[in-house]
This record gives structure tokens, sequence and C-alpha cells, in this order.
């Protein structure tokens, strides 16, 4: 079984094989998460990603990772929340299962996720972090990836991870 853990910090300082951005469907760039991604790894990030030509919620698409330590870069575009009655969580384990793909495909041993969809798009953190680990949990094998890092950003975040990760499920 690969090792999950909870981390704190910045994502973009992290020396692992793949990182994964939560953007936004144009794939253009956007505030959070997304923009230090993109000001840590150069402008030829923009470059790759305008060669995707975007990308639906629920689904992710890799670059390189560019000035990033990180060789790849896994964009996955989350749900913004709406009360939870519009397929919000289907989406959101949609974006972790569509990263672990792209890992199988690209060789990638260790990972590392952001709270995906809990910021500018508003999804509930303790429920995001529940369908996160859950989803990882149950598609991972097989992949070849040998350690996921939930990235924390803020106390908060990390207690929920700490808590969730430790309880024997
Ligand atoms: P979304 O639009 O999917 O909600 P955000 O970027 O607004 O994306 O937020 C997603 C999560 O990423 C939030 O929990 C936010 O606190 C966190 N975050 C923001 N900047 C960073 C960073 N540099 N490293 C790791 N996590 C970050």
């Amino acid at each position: 079984m690969a090792d999950l853990l909870a981390v704190s910090g910045d994502i973009t300082k992290l020396h692992v094989d793949a990182i994964v951005n939560a953007a936004n469907s144009s794939l253009l760039g956007g505030g959070g998460v997304d923009g230090a991604i993109h000001r840590a790894a150069g402008p030829e990030l923009l470059e790759a990603c305008r060669k995707l030509h975007g990308c639906k919620t629920g689904d992710a698409k890799a670059t390189p990772g560019f000035r990033l330590p990180a060789k790849w870069v896994f964009h996955t575009v989350g749900p913004v929340w709406n009360g939870g009655g519009h397929n919000e969580d289907d989406l959101l384990a949609s974006c972790y299962r569509r990263c672990l793909e792209l890992a199988r495909e690209l060789n990638v041993k260790s990972i590392a996720f952001p709270a995906i969809s809990t910021g500018i798009y508003g999804f509930p953190s303790d429920r995001a972090a529940k369908i996160a680990i859950q989803t990882v949990r149950t598609n991972i094998e097989g992949t070849g990836v040998e350690r996921v890092e939930f990235v924390c950003f803020g106390d908060e975040t990390r207690k929920i991870y700490d808590d969730l990760l430790s309880a024997v499920n």
C-alpha cells in the first residue's frame, strides 16, 4: 500500500514527481494555488497550457513542471460548490481519479495534491478531504504510485487531514 500523508505549506516547493494544480477550465491561469504554481513554474507553463485547449470539470491534463522541482504538473478542474446537489462530490472524486490515471501513464511515483475546490470554489473542507482520501485509497492500487502528499495550506485543513488519515476505517 502506498503512503498517504498530510503535509503543510506551499505545494510549489515540493520535490515530488508530480504536483496537482486546482485550475479553472480555461487552464489559462487564476488565483490561489494556480497563481502560485504559474509564478513558480515560469511563463513556459502558460505556453504549455495554451496548447491543451482547456479542461472539463472532473478531468485532468499534464504539463511539464518547468522551473518547479516537480517534473510534472497535473492540471485538474474541481467543481464549484453549489450546495452539494449538483454532482459536486462525484466531480471532485473524478479529479483525484484522473490524476492517478495520469500518474500511472507517466510513471509517477510521488504526487502532491492541494485541497482541490476548497478555496475560491467554496467546497466544504471536511467533506472535500473525506472524498480526497477515500478516492485515493480506492484507486491507487495498480498505479505504481508509492507516496501521496495531501498539501494543507493552513492549520484547519491540516487538522482535518491528520484526523482522517489516522482514523482506522
Ligand atoms: P479552487 O478554485 O479549486 O477552490 P484554490 O486555489 O482557491 O482552488 O484553493 C484550493 C486549495 O489550495 C485551498 O485549500 C487553498 O488554501 C490552497 N492553496 C492556495 N495556495 C496554495 C499553495 N501555494 N500550496 C498549497 N495549497 C495552496
